[in-house]
């Protein structure tokens, strides 16, 4: 074979395939050990294995495979993104001044408010996917600046080549949320993100049955990474050799679940834009939508799976119309392969999310069938 990188379809179809020599089975075992042993002579039989804490073959194994997808010099697992998202702020040192997307998923920002307070950092949030706002808030120097793209539930786009230039000329790290594009659509890392950071729950395990979050980095010698990477093993914040294992086995389908995900989430967006019943689509895919140009330049195979639309007839109406959705799951969360609605307000009434909004996460069934469930859902 010629000594080219391999693509995406196959690091995924092949994650950790063929490694474990014990078995010579094509898919790994699950280590569960949580302690290593030494020999007569008190070296360790494996020096890479001291503790179960850091050094879990599996989690190692699953790292690896979102390492070779996100083009990464290193990567972390956490057991779930929240944990992630932590991981990250818990590295600045106090005083810190972080520029935040504003609009982003809501647990993020709460939690982020909340320690920022307490570790007197200062927050300034503004609007990421406007150029002008992210320049003027990078006048200042900075530690961090932070983004999500496509953003939950506004799906706002940021550029994250120009973010980039504009953290580092304030001296700031650009970490980047990319949740809801995943490696496969956009390797932040590449486009001059220092840290990228996931919640695996969603389209990286891709089956609602696991809690994860990852984050890696372009270099891995900086002494923010080193922080992560030391925090996280003496405060003890690590995933499971059982979710490490499931998650692995989900991101075998990723770049062929991001396909048709991305394929049905623009159908279903097109179908809603035309609805007399719905006032406003967010989709990067659609040409009407303030990001579609930046997203064309920076997502790779597809928008993504994420969408929301505002129903004509604000709350009674939405509700109503989630209410008689037969195959869109009522749930909150995003990336699996089942199709889910939620009604955002209802989760944050708070934040100014408009109360006839709902949010789609569009999964792998028959695209045909979907439009058909929200046709039945909207006349009704
Ligand atoms: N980031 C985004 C964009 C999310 O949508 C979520 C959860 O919905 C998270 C982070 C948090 O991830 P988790 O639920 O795995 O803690």
């Amino acid at each position: 074979m010629k000594n080219e990188p391999l693509k995406p379809a196959t690091i995924a179809a092949q994650a950790a395939g063929a490694k474990d020599s014990a078995t010579a089975g094509v898919v790994p075992g699950i280590s569960l050990a949580t302690t290593y042993t030494r020999g007569a002579d008190y070296a360790l039989l494996r020096p890479d294995n001291i503790y179960g804490r850091d050094q879990n073959d599996t989690v190692r194994q699953a790292e690896e495979v979102i390492r070779q997808l996100e083009g990464a010099a290193a990567t972390l697992l956490f057991p779930s993104g929240m944990a992630a998202v932590a991981a990250v702020f818990r590295a600045l040192p106090s005083g810190a001044r972080v520029v935040m997307q504003n609009g982003i998923y809501w647990g993020t920002l709460k939690w982020v408010r909340a320690y920022c307070v307490r570790r007197a950092i200062l927050l300034d949030e503004i609007d990421a996917a406007d150029p002008a706002a992210l320049a003027a808030a990078c006048r200042s120097s900075a530690d961090m600046v932070w983004i999500e793209t496509p953003s939950n539930p506004w799906l706002k786009t940021v550029e994250i080549a120009t973010a980039a230039g504009m953290a580092h000329k304030a001296g700031a790290l650009l970490v980047v949320d990319g949740t809801a594009a995943t490696p496969v659509l956009t390797r932040a890392l590449d486009l001059g993100a220092d840290i990228v950071m996931h919640s695996g729950t969603k389209a990286l395990n891709g089956h609602s049955d696991v809690l994860a979050g990852v984050l890696s980095c372009r270099e891995p010698g900086n002494p923010m990474w080193q922080e992560i990477a030391t925090d996280r093993h003496d405060a003890g914040a690590v995933m499971g050799p059982f979710e490490a294992w499931l998650l692995m086995r989900g991101m075998r389908t990723l770049p062929l679940r991001m396909e048709r995900m991305c394929e049905n989430a623009l159908a279903v967006a097109r179908y809603l834009e035309e609805h007399p019943k719905v006032e406003t689509v967010f989709y990067p895919g659609l040409a009407s939508h303030a990001g579609h140009a930046i997203a064309t330049r920076q997502m790779c195979g597809g928008y993504g799976y994420l969408l929301s639309a505002l129903v004509a007839g604000g709350r009674e109406r939405a509700l109503e119309v989630a209410g008689r959705l037969q195959l869109f799951q009522r749930a909150t969360s995003l990336g699996g392969v089942e199709s889910l609605v939620e009604h955002r307000h209802t989760i944050e009434p708070h934040t100014g999310i408009p109360e006839g909004l709902l949010r789609f996460s569009v999964g792998i069934e028959d695209a045909g069938d979907l439009m058909a469930d929200l046709a039945q859902a909207l006349e009704g």
